[in-house]
């Protein structure tokens, strides 16, 4: 049915699914999910969106960032229209699980389908750690690889879980018989997935589980990127996020990619494979004791391992993935035996929270006591298995009651503690908003021939979010939506709710212990050395008053004679001067301190322009440098020869452009001299008169009124100019002149 969708217009499609919404409104079991407190998908016709670019209160506060990341605060109308068109793309694009209140549902294709379960908007997520969890997971993949290769390790870990628990047992079991068999996968396919949760407190991303086989949903959490990134981009003026901040997921693509790089193995190398022979077998099934209801699936299981077919993945790998290996590496210098780089080992390491055995006596005494503080898990994979709360006191005192080996089936775990944060989730139809907390799922490819690594890298994520108050995290059981990530660069504990909440408990312990003053931040120099300087100022200004007091009693004793009233006043002078001399003390101590202060202010001023200096001589020194880049001295020295050069040609043109074309050659040199010295004796007769040659005599001063025949102005009328006959000025002669 969705694949007809797909050929059709969007319209259509819209239409379409309309329809089904409008059927699906009438079924009563539908009705039965709607609950007062819930905002649902049925009967919501979506509002125009025109419509709420109106709104201006509404577009104000979804224009701020803080909607990111509370979408408890986002306009009612305008969630109803999202939800809507998340619902209308999920069944566009199969973002759809089986539907289990249909019975045809995983019988016939496309029958009885639902969309997945959905976060209704991206939960934001540090960069950081994101960055953090993509980095790590290559090394993640190698240690998997490496931990595989020591069977004696995976034995020997394993043994007392063996004895306990049936499953591990039969798994080590086909594991100990490829050892006998000495059987090598020399191809080697990891499709792994480790699983992250935030830890508020210490803001660590902590490691939950590193799942090896099956692991779920890379194909639907693409799709749920995608949505998101798709309702981002619709919704942008109204929520103000960047759909680019929800990174790429193309975990479905990896895993596929890896497949068939497999498959192309295979084919080249084994040219007579018949059309029955199995390359790659990937184990959808297999990791849970319920998979192996009887004898044979268990015999399929040695089958298929002891195969040549690539199996994703090999009981090597499966076993490498056990929460029992997972808590063993966790012991100081574990991880040591399989990585040889220090910087990837503290990288891993950095992820793990605490691990436990159960036969770590304190630590189990400190479970019992503190029960909430941990999770107890035994060697289950699915979800629904964990231990938690008063649940871990109630088992761990009853295995210790009983004495019995049993405690080799679990480990304990610190219980990490997520920020909480609010969302909408929709589930069959129905939203609801809640508050909830997030797991991150950073899928990772490994594929490997003998030495050869051909892919190794993080491919893709999942995040799972669940209200806050479940405790388990699964998807398919029912107890988480599919969501994704908007990368932040704050840490998300600075909004949401938990945030208020954080608040609320502050403000409630301030009531009960009283609140601790914030520290004021320390006076500057100048605000100590005036504050002293009018301290010193109001000293001054008593010893003035004692001083006036003084000079009346210097008065006053003038005065006075001699006797019992002059040493009653004598003995007030004696009292005010020792005042006097107790201010000045004080006076000079404060005076001191301001000078002190004024050292200081003027050694820091001084460091300050040391610096200012420093920094202005570093960039001329920086700017020179840049400029000497472009001026070599090479360059000048050529440039001069080249000046040089061109000089040289320039005189050689020169001479030769000024050399006489028709001088005769056979003119006589010493008539020549003759005529010049006859030239001389001239010379000398002419500068007899005031020994300067005539040529050498200065101009004489032309007489331009002589020259221009004007009047001489006359006397008394100096600058006067002459008038005609009709006592107009003359007209000068020389002006006349043509
Ligand atoms: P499974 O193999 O069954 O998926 P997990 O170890 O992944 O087992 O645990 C299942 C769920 O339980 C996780 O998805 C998570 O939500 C929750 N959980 C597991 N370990 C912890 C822990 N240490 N702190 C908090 N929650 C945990
Ligand atoms: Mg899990």
């Amino acid at each position: 049915m969705l694949i007809q969708f797909r050929v059709l217009g969007v319209k259509e499609k819209i239409c379409i699914l309309k329809g089904c919404q409008e059927r699906r409104r009438d079924r009563p079991e539908f009705q039965h999910h709607r609950k007062p407190s819930t905002v649902s998908m049925a009967g919501n016709a979506p509002s125009s969106v025109a419509a709420l670019k109106c709104s201006a209160g509404v577009k104000e506060e979804l224009e701020t960032q803080k909607s990111i990341f509370d979408p408890h605060g986002v306009d009612p109308n305008l969630v109803r229209k999202m939800e809507y068109d998340a619902l209308v793309w999920s069944s566009l694009h199969g973002l759809v699980v089986g539907d289990r209140a249909s019975q045809m549902s995983g019988r016939l294709p496309g029958v009885g389908l639902v969309h997945a379960p959905i976060s209704l908007l991206p939960m934001s997520f540090p960069e950081s750690h994101w960055k953090q969890a993509c980095e790590v997971a290559p090394i993640f993949n190698e240690l998997v690889d490496r931990v595989s290769l020591d069977a004696k390790f995976l034995q020997e870990a394993l043994s007392r879980t063996k004895k306990v628990d049936v499953f591990t047992s039969r798994l080590l079991d086909i594991h100990a018989k490829m050892i006998d068999m000495d059987k090598k996968e020399e191809i080697r396919l990891g499709l792994h997935r480790s699983d992250y949760m935030l830890d508020e407190q210490t803001n660590l991303l902590l490691q939950i589980e590193l799942n090896t086989i099956s692991s779920s949903f890379p194909g639907l959490s693409c799709l749920v990127s995608e949505l998101h990134r798709s309702l981002l981009h619709q919704f942008k003026q109204h929520l103000g996020l960047d759909p680019e901040r929800v990174p790429e997921n193309n975990a479905v693509g990896q895993f596929a990619e890896a497949l068939s790089v497999v498959m192309v193995v295979v084919q080249t190398e084994e040219r007579n494979m018949d059309g029955e022979a199995v390359a790659v077998v990937y184990f959808r099934a297999g990791y849970a004791p319920t998979d192996y209801p009887s004898e044979s699936e268990w015999s399929a299981r040695l089958l298929i391992e002891q195969s040549c077919a690539i199996k994703c993945p090999s009981i090597a790998y499966h076993l490498a993935g056990t929460k029992k290996i997972q808590q063993e590496l966790a012991k100081p210098n574990q991880l040591e035996r399989f990585l040889e780089n220090k910087d990837d080992i503290a990288k891993v390491r950095k992820c793990f929270a605490g691990l436990w055995s159960l036969d770590d006596s304190s630590t189990v005494k400190d479970a019992i006591q503190r029960p909430g503080l941990y999770v107890m898990k035994p060697q289950r994979e699915g979800g629904g298995n964990n231990i938690y709360g008063d649940d871990v006191r109630l088992a761990l005192q009853r295995l210790e009651k009983e004495g019995v080996e049993e405690d080799a089936a679990y480990i304990l775990m610190q219980r990490i503690f997520p920020t909480i944060s609010p969302a909408i989730l929709i589930r069959e139809g129905v939203s609801h908003k809640d508050h909830v907390i997030s797991e991150l799922g950073v899928y990772a490819v490994y594929l490997r021939n003998k030495t050869n690594v051909i892919m190794n890298g993080q491919s893709g994520y999942l995040m799972r979010t669940k209200v806050s108050s479940s405790n388990e995290g699964g998807v398919a059981a029912g107890f988480a939506v599919l969501d994704s990530i908007y990368l932040i660069y704050r840490e998300p504990k600075d909004c949401g709710g938990r945030r208020s909440e954080l608040i609320w408990c502050k403000a409630k312990m301030k009531r009960v212990f009283g609140a601790k003053k914030d520290k004021e931040p320390p006076p500057s120099i100048e605000d100590a050395s005036s504050r002293i300087t009018k301290r010193g100022d109001n000293v001054e200004e008593k010893i003035k008053k004692l001083d006036a007091e003084l000079a009346r009693y210097k008065e006053q004793i003038k005065k006075t004679r001699p006797g019992p009233a002059q040493e009653a006043v004598k003995a007030r002078a004696m009292r005010v001067l020792k005042q006097k001399r107790m201010y000045e003390g004080q006076r000079d101590m404060l005076y001191n301190q301001t000078f002190n202060l004024d050292q200081v202010a003027f050694a820091a001023e001084g460091i300050k322009d040391a610096q200012q200096t420093m920094s202005a001589l570093k960039s001329a020194n920086n700017e020179l440098k840049g400029m000497m880049k472009t001026v070599k001295i090479q360059d000048i020295d050529n440039l001069q020869d080249e000046m040089l050069d061109l000089m040289d040609v320039s005189n050689e043109i020169q001479e030769s452009l000024g050399r006489s074309y028709n001088v005769p050659d056979d003119i006589d040199e010493d008539e020549l001299l003759g005529e010049l010295d006859a030239l001389e004796a001239d010379m000398g007769f002419e500068t007899e008169g005031d020994g300067v040659p005539a040529y050498l005599q200065p101009d004489k001063e032309p007489d331009v009124e002589a020259e221009l025949n004007l009047p001489s102005a006359p006397a008394g009328r100096a600058n006067v100019q002459a008038e005609d006959e009709l006592g107009l000025p003359a007209v000068p002669r020389a002006s006349l002149r043509g």
